[in-house]
């Protein structure tokens, strides 16, 4: 048990925290933020952190030797960069007498269940061993495609994936703001509820450096908390702004309250993998009960009445009832060519085999 309100925490911090306005890395606000996370694992919080700044850091370092494309530039920069900022991370906790540990993920990796228990391993492991997880996204080897759209949603996956206590998304401003947040009458919107409309004050501007913006943390955050976690947006250029956000009720930042629903880890994983799943396939009330009923059950061809989408065999797909409502996902074992020859034929091998399949029994 820890001496703060939560046990376990993950906190994302972007890229315009960590670096100074002529692009280099800040490393005096890294160390500021690495004194607080030590702060708050000394006291018995567990935590993960999601740092974006590889491409930025690795942009302040070298001069591309030709002209490159936006995606030979992010991988040239990021190689760079992720190097350097783990190292100055490594340093940092090293001083402090704390190991750190670096995970590097892309979002196929959240696609498949095996893949995504794997991950989740690796990082139960590593806090079981006192090590801090710095999680950022593969860029060097991502597909521009299949990337996350920024690292607030790998830091919402990596918040349920890990069933932390709370999300911070630490940002360069205070929170979201009911106007634009450089006009002196916007103010900080200091809770969300759940079923509040929010389209008339998110600001569509992006920030300059990182690929996310106050739209997609907004998503994120109204996603997360929604599946039971509560959220904070908050400004990590504030020194100790980890510290209040966990000890002061009145730290300025947008709170996101969770809904007090329980969900498993299965449905947590569904609700995620929806943005990956490639395709659908309807299936009839005989499978889907089928389905429902038991864990042990692949899904058959005969079972499958409409296939909509193209995808290629092992991707991600939705299985929805003939009214729509989705019942799972799983791990195609037939392109969508295929199945729409197989569709309603007997004796034809799964279309998802049971390991590789996540419905959501009773
Ligand atoms: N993974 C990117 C980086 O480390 C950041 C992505 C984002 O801006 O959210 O540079």
């Amino acid at each position: 048990m820890s001496n703060y309100k939560f046990n376990r925490i993950a906190v994302k911090i972007g890229s315009n925290v960590l670096t100074k306005s002529d692009g280099m890395l800040d490393i005096a606000r890294i160390e500021q933020i690495v004194e607080q996370v030590v702060e708050l694992h000394q006291n018995g919080v567990e935590i993960v952190l999601v740092s974006s700044g590889a491409v930025a850091s690795g942009k302040a370092e070298l001069k591309p030797a030709r002209k490159m494309d936006s995606v030979e530039l992010r991988q040239l920069f990021s190689a760079v960069g992720q190097a350097k900022l783990i190292n100055c991370y490594y340093d940092l906790f090293r001083q402090k007498n704390i190991i750190c540990g670096q995970v590097l993920t892309t979002k196929e990796s959240f696609g498949s269940r095996r893949h995504y228990l794997n991950q989740q391993q690796c990082m139960r492991v590593m806090l079981e061993n006192n090590v801090v997880p710095i999680v950022n996204e593969n860029d060097t080897i991502s597909v521009t495609e299949l990337m996350f759209t920024d690292n607030d949603e790998l830091s919402g996956l990596i918040a349920t994936m890990m069933d932390v206590d709370a999300l911070i998304i630490l940002s360069n401003i205070d929170g979201i703001y009911d106007g634009d947040p450089n006009d002196e009458s916007s103010s900080v919107i200091r809770k969300i509820k759940s079923s509040q409309n929010l389209n008339q004050y998110i600001q569509t501007k992006k920030s300059s450096l990182g690929r996310g913006g106050m739209m997609t943390k907004t998503r994120i955050a109204r996603k997360v908390a929604k599946e039971g976690i509560p959220v904070f947006i908050a400004n990590g250029k504030k020194d100790g702004i980890l510290i209040d956000l966990l000890t002061n009720e009145n730290t300025i930042s947008t709170f996101f309250e969770p809904e007090p629903k329980e969900i498993s880890s299965v449905k947590k994983w569904i609700a995620h993998s929806e943005d990956f799943a490639k395709g659908k396939v309807v299936v009839n009330e005989g499978a889907k009960n089928a389905l429902l009923k038991s864990e042990a059950h692949s899904l058959l061809p005969v079972g499958i009445i409409d296939v909509k989408g193209n995808f290629e065999r092992y991707d991600i797909v939705k299985i929805e009832d003939e009214s729509g409502h989705v019942l799972g996902v799983g791990k195609a074992e037939y392109d969508s060519t295929k199945i729409r020859q197989l569709k309603g034929q007997n004796n034809q091998r799964p279309f998802i085999h049971y390991n590789y399949l996540c419905v959501e029994v009773g």
